[in-house]
């Protein structure tokens, strides 16, 4: 689950991590409002005006612009909402903007990269960070690999006093910033481990120019980013309290009310599978029979027949599905099930694209039967005899 920055960036306060100043605004007269504001408690000269959108790469698509009066404030905050924001992380038709944070503006002597996020292979959180940070990290990570550091976080004990010192130094940090950068590992780390986090990535993390105050400049974090485990979100109220359903694919939003898993994918064979691994083994199968699949779809265990409706009527409702396979393995869900709901989403939202159906396990019996008798209202409904049967005949329609 995603969350904004300016959410993110309460966290980080929550947790003692330093972040600018900013307000919250969702047209272009509030932003003019908040510089005013942002100017006038804080003597910032110049603020950045920073689209919120789950997406990152703003800064590279147009989405952050730094502004040095009101005026220009007002202009930015126009300029961002007026249109779609394409970033290199966004669809190629970009995203809608509906808020944005003026944030008081830093003087930045050096970026820097600093994240936590899980690593599948030794199976514990890592500690990520790099002394090139910024808007460039992905290219970094490509051409330079060694100015990235990893270090491996134990879970219970957390972050360790010389990981960080370690890291503080690989990085570069002098003087007092040491134990400031120092300090919002620690932090970030616990953060990460009490919210059941998958990502804490801060970029850039920032030293700000040198002033009379602080000779070693500050470190401060300018950009957050924070995803967190959806299987976890049961115990996490505070995390759950931070989801904007408007951010999310509208299709993947309303199977998540029906309790569907479902994963919009690049190819146009449709999948309706009962169970992760069925669903995995479907579309490799249909893979491997030269189609690709449009989606992931599992209806799970034990959905009802208006959940199983729900699932065909999602996928009907994506034009890029060109055919369908529906892979059941009928356990606690019954095959007569998932034939009801064939049959009612054939009633009421109509086959136009191929249907290929298989189906095993409890009731099977019951539902070829129901099939059988609805044929006539189905007519682009064919049954597959086994799986492989099955992903043979729907890839050979899309292939026709
Ligand atoms: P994104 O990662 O989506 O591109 P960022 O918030 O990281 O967005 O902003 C992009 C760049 O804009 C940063 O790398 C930084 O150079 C600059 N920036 C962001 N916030 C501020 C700020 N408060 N003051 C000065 N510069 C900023
Ligand atoms: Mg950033």
């Amino acid at each position: 689950m995603n969350i904004h920055e300016y959410q993110s960036r309460e966290m980080l306060q929550t947790f003692g991590i330093p972040v600018p100043p900013g307000i919250l605004v969702q047209n272009p007269v509030a932003a003019e409002k908040a510089f005013d504001e942002l100017q006038k408690r804080y003597g910032s000269a110049v603020c950045v005006v920073k689209a919120q959108v789950h997406a990152g790469g703003r800064g590279k698509g147009g989405g952050v612009k730094l502004v040095k009066s009101a005026e220009e404030a007002r202009k930015a905050a126009n300029d961002i909402l007026s249109k779609p924001l394409i970033t290199p992380q966004t669809p190629p038709e970009g995203v809608p903007v509906t808020k944005l944070l003026v944030a008081a503006g830093v003087e930045i002597e050096k970026e820097y990269y600093l994240a936590i996020t899980v690593d599948r292979v030794t199976a514990c959180p890592v500690l990520i960070a790099s002394s090139e940070g910024g808007m460039d990290i992905e290219e970094v990570a490509k051409t330079n690999p060694e100015a990235i550091i990893r270090e491996p976080i134990s879970a219970v004990a957390g972050l360790r006093a010389y990981q960080a010192r370690k890291i503080a130094y690989f990085l570069g940090f002098k003087g007092k910033q040491v134990r400031m950068a120092g300090k919002i590992m620690h932090q970030l780390a616990d953060l990460f481990l009490k919210n059941d986090a998958n990502l804490a990535e801060i970029n850039p993390l920032v030293v700000t120019k040198a002033t009379d105050e602080h000779p070693d400049g500050t470190v401060i974090a300018l950009d957050a980013k924070l995803n967190f485990d959806e299987n976890a979100m049961f115990r996490q109220d505070d995390v759950r309290s931070f989801e904007d359903p408007t951010e999310e694919e509208p299709a993947e939003r309303r199977a998540k009310q029906f309790g569907l898993s479902y994963i919009k994918l690049d190819g146009n064979i449709g999948c309706l599978v009962n169970g992760a691994g069925l669903a995995m083994s479907t579309m490799d199968i249909i893979k491997l029979h030269g189609g690709e699949p449009a989606n992931f779809l599992d209806v799970g265990g034990s959905a009802s027949e208006e959940a199983v409706t729900e699932a065909f009527r999602i996928i009907l409702g994506d034009e890029t599905v060109k055919g369908i396979l529906v892979n059941i393995f009928g356990g606690i869900a019954k095959c007569d099930t998932i034939a009801k709901a064939i049959i009612t989403a054939a009633k009421e939202v109509g086959f136009k694209v191929p249907l290929v159906v298989r189906l095993e396990g409890t009731n099977v019996e019951i539902a070829r039967k129901l099939l059988e008798e609805a044929k006539g209202d189905i007519p682009m409904m064919e049954i597959g005899k086994d799986l492989t049967d099955a992903a043979k005949k729907i890839t050979a329609h899309i292939a026709a």
